[in-house]
């Protein structure tokens, strides 16, 4: 995710990099890059333009221009921005306080409704909560039962009713919550491949119906200015209470999170990371712009590791990283230099992807105890081949390391993540590029 953006943001960092002085002719020029890339990932012109030009502002302020790595600076300024842009810091969470407490699903066919209402509901359950799922999308074939099957998966009851009729299965799918003193229901509306009157005056029904405290409309960050647009029409048909914006673990271009949250004016109040019904996860703005971002990180990482650690043996793993020919069995042993490096708080955020809570030097640990824990769980074939890493295997490492599914996942990818930026750092020309860097 994100190549794109990062791409581009690379380029303009290279292009400061190289001139050791920010003027404002050189912020001119690294702007415009950072205006084609959120440009070519989707976000819409004018929020571009009101971006641009408060990056531009505070580029050319006296920090930035007066700083000794006026290259990070300008990093800084940009992921400041995207983070506001993105609807800053903290996460804003889904709230549900009555009793019992109604979120709605929206959403079109495709989008991930359907597994995302029963990752919701996961979730609430695992958090010792009751919830009730409503299976009221009677327009995708095959959906009701989809629902019925994940609801079974996790325990969680599904009321699917005469699965026919949309209104009346969730009018009887609300008595039936009140009943059975469920505290939190879901309900999975209608999902068409197109926005159209019959669909949006059976949403505004069950509106009517559940008074919920939530509407969250979930789009498919792969559809990109399709999602947008649809989002804008679902939010001033039944204003919206927030965004869920799923398949963020695959190739899509990010601009979906920022130009949904900028039409709709609504915060991304989860998001969709994976098929599984654990990938499902809080939307840290941070971490987002992070990624994004993640490039600079990654480039002082390689900067301090070479500072810090045996010279020749970081060298030739740098070698190896950025040709992309490391595996798990380098990585880990990455992480054993890493550690030598200490303090670990500020390592760790330089890796993209990294969860920032981990800052916290304690929480460093324990997170890189578990990467080794779980890399040494393995075969050596499997971490030659991690893609071999199958659902049974993972079960055995999980077992093995004393570590969730979703913990070597996560290490899973920021590994995939990390042999990424390596190669297109490596596309730039390291040598060229480390040999300008002001520091
Ligand atoms: P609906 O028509 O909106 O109800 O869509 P579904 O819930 O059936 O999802 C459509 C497809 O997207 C399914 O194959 C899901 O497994 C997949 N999907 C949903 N969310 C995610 C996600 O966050 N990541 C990935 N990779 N796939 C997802």
């Amino acid at each position: 995710m994100f190549e794109n953006i990062q791409k581009k943001l690379s380029l303009a960092v290279k292009n400061l990099a190289g001139k050791g002085k920010i003027t404002e002719k050189n912020i001119q020029d690294a702007v415009r890059q950072v205006k084609m890339s959120l440009l070519e990932a989707d976000v819409n012109y004018k929020v571009v333009k009101d971006f641009i030009s408060k990056v531009k502002e505070q580029a050319l302020g006296k920090a930035v221009l007066e700083s000794l790595s006026p290259d990070q600076e300008f990093i800084r300024v940009v992921k400041n921005n995207l983070v506001e842009l993105m609807g800053g810091e903290k996460p804003e969470k889904i709230i549900v306080s009555r009793n019992p407490g109604f979120i709605m699903m929206a959403g079109l066919q495709g989008s991930g409704k359907t597994t995302t209402s029963a990752k919701l509901a996961n979730m609430y359950q695992k958090d010792g909560k009751k919830p009730l799922l409503i299976a009221a999308d009677t327009y995708r074939p095959a959906a009701i039962d989809q629902l019925e099957q994940l609801g079974e998966q996790i325990g969680v009851p599904v009321f699917t009713g005469d699965r026919k009729n949309a209104v009346k299965i969730v009018k009887e799918g609300k008595k039936y919550a009140e009943k059975l003193l469920h505290d939190i229901v879901i309900v999975d509306t209608a999902g068409r491949l197109h926005i159209d009157e019959k669909m949006m005056d059976e949403l505004d029904q069950i509106k009517e119906l559940i008074n919920p405290e939530e509407i969250l409309m979930v789009v498919d960050a792969m559809m990109g200015q399709d999602a947008v647009n649809s989002a804008k029409e679902f939010n001033s048909r039944l204003e919206l209470t927030g965004l869920i914006v799923t398949k963020l673990d695959g190739d899509s271009r990010g601009g979906v999170i920022i130009s949904t949250r900028q039409v709709t004016q609504k915060p991304i109040k989860m998001v969709g990371v994976g098929e599984k019904i654990e990938d499902i996860e809080p939307f840290y703005a941070d971490r987002y712009a992070s990624r994004i971002l993640g490039m600079g990180d990654v480039l002082s990482l390689i900067e301090k590791a070479e500072k810090d650690i045996d010279q020749k043996q970081a060298e030739e793993d740098a070698k190896k990283m950025m040709e992309g020919k490391f595996d798990l069995d380098d990585f880990l042993k990455q992480i054993k230099q890493i550690r030598k490096m200490g303090p670990l708080g500020k390592i760790l955020e330089m890796v993209p992807g990294m969860p920032k809570e981990n800052v916290d030097l304690s929480k460093g640990e324990s997170e890189m105890n578990k990467m080794e824990a779980i890399i040494s769980s393995m075969t050596l074939k499997e971490r030659r081949h991690p893609r071999i890493l199958n659902y049974s295997r993972k079960q055995r490492i999980s077992k093995g390391s004393g570590t969730t599914l979703q913990d070597i996942n996560r290490l899973l990818k920021q590994y995939e993540q990390l042999k990424k930026a390596m190669k297109q750092f490596n596309k730039m020309g390291k040598k060229k590029f480390l040999g300008k860097m002001p520091f």
